[in-house]
């Protein structure tokens, strides 16, 4: 059964949980209380001093130094309102990938872009599509502004472009994917996009989320920009919180329509990107020597991890982006590895949110993360639990 849909369920009343004994306090508008909140990876164990986090798919080797040298270069201008337009970060933006910069929108990450677009095309009474796999904000941001998030069933752990149009009704609103999704690592050939965004009439907004796109090399692969360029119902979200490695200065755009662009621009906070996040999101955006590095590196690392786990016995899906999937034989072996990896201070990801909770999720790091990890799993494997001293 679809956990999401019973832990989101819209239709539960509100007043009898908050409006007790005759006593009146604020009630929350529809959806609210119905959100579970989205619980991120960890960063500390008890206990224990060094820590490998795999958990939140952060880019494996940082940031740009010149992105940090530009962060830090901001330093003595934080009394400073940040500009409200990021105009050179869009200009920059629209010249690397061809866009017209007023077209493209950015964000406190891309999350606040889904935030945005869904409270502003989604509300009680309307349903917002996702596939059942998906990146679990859809559902939860959907929920939190009243509207209904239907799953529609996956293929392979993969999204299923008939199994999305099948589930659309008069209600439909806004259709999620990301592509390629986490947690799952499966992406959608772009002739399959296409062949959504054809299907869906032209009142559904279709939002295409491409957080791994910087770490696509497949042919078949297209993160929708052009499609969006042409559309008046697509937009495409970017975040610099994967490859660029700026998840904690929160930073994200989207491109679509100049309505759609106009209608976010109307919604979202004056100053909702720092001056910070803009300055060093440019300076990482420039140094396409470091984005080559690491997707480089993520490619070679990711392809020796999954390697190096099917040989210990591991079932691990092919699939992309600076993550693995690593299925175990059931629920409480994935609970117990992941417990024997964090004992060794290594925390990765897991899924039982994402009703996969047979499976845990692995970030690519370092060289050094991974034999770690690979070397983990080994022991974990063999049944001889070693931990290492403290
Ligand atoms: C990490 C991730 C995001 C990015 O979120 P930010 O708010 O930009 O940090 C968006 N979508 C997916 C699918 C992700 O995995």
């Amino acid at each position: 059964m679809n956990v999401v849909v019973e832990v989101y369920d819209t239709e539960r009343p509100l007043t009898a949980d908050v409006k007790k004994d005759g006593i009146h306090i604020p009630i929350p508008r529809p959806g609210i209380l119905n959100v579970t909140p989205y619980v991120a990876g960890d960063s500390s164990i008890p206990g224990v001093r060094r820590i490998v986090k795999l958990a939140s798919n952060e880019g494996a080797l940082g940031p740009s130094p010149k992105a940090v040298a530009a962060s830090r270069g901001n330093a003595d201008s934080l009394c400073r309102y940040p500009d409200g337009g990021c105009s050179q970060l869009r200009a920059a933006l629209g010249m690397r990938y061809g866009l017209d910069p007023a077209r493209i929108v950015c964000g406190a990450g891309s999350d606040e872009l889904i935030g945005i677009l869904t409270r502003a095309y989604a509300g009680p009474g309307d349903e917002v599509l996702y596939s059942r796999y998906a990146f679990l904000m859809f559902p939860i941001i959907a929920t939190a502004n009243g509207a209904t998030p239907v799953p529609a069933a996956e293929r392979n752990l993969t999204a299923d472009v008939d199994a999305l149009l099948s589930k659309q009704t008069q209600k439909t609103r806004i259709v999620y994917l990301a592509n390629p999704n986490n947690p799952t690592g499966t992406y959608l050939p772009y002739s399959e996009i296409k062949r959504l965004h054809a299907g869906l009439p032209g009142n559904v907004l279709l939002v295409l989320d491409a957080a791994y796109a910087e770490y696509m090399v497949a042919a078949d692969y297209h993160d929708g920009l052009e499609l969006a360029r042409e559309a008046e119902n697509v937009v495409v979200l970017h975040t610099f919180s994967k490859i660029y490695a700026l998840a904690g200065l929160r930073l994200g755009w989207g491109f679509g329509s100049s309505r759609i662009i106009d209608v976010v621009n109307r919604v979202r906070g004056t100053f909702n990107v720092t001056a910070t996040a803009q300055l060093a999101g440019l300076a990482a955006l420039e140094d396409r020597a470091w984005t080559e590095k690491v997707r480089a590196h993520t490619i070679t690392w990711r392809r020796w991890t999954v390697d190096a786990l099917r040989r210990l016995g591991f079932d691990v899906p092919d699939g992309v982006g600076n993550f693995i999937l690593c299925h175990f034989a059931d629920v409480a072996d994935a609970d117990a590895a992941d417990a024997f990896l964090r004992r060794r201070g290594l925390i990765v990801r897991k899924l039982g949110p994402y009703s996969l909770a047979g499976s845990l999720r692995i970030t690519v790091g370092t060289e050094e993360e991974m034999r770690l990890l690979v070397d983990g799993l080994a022991a974990y494997r063999s049944g001889q639990p070693r931990p290492r001293a403290q």
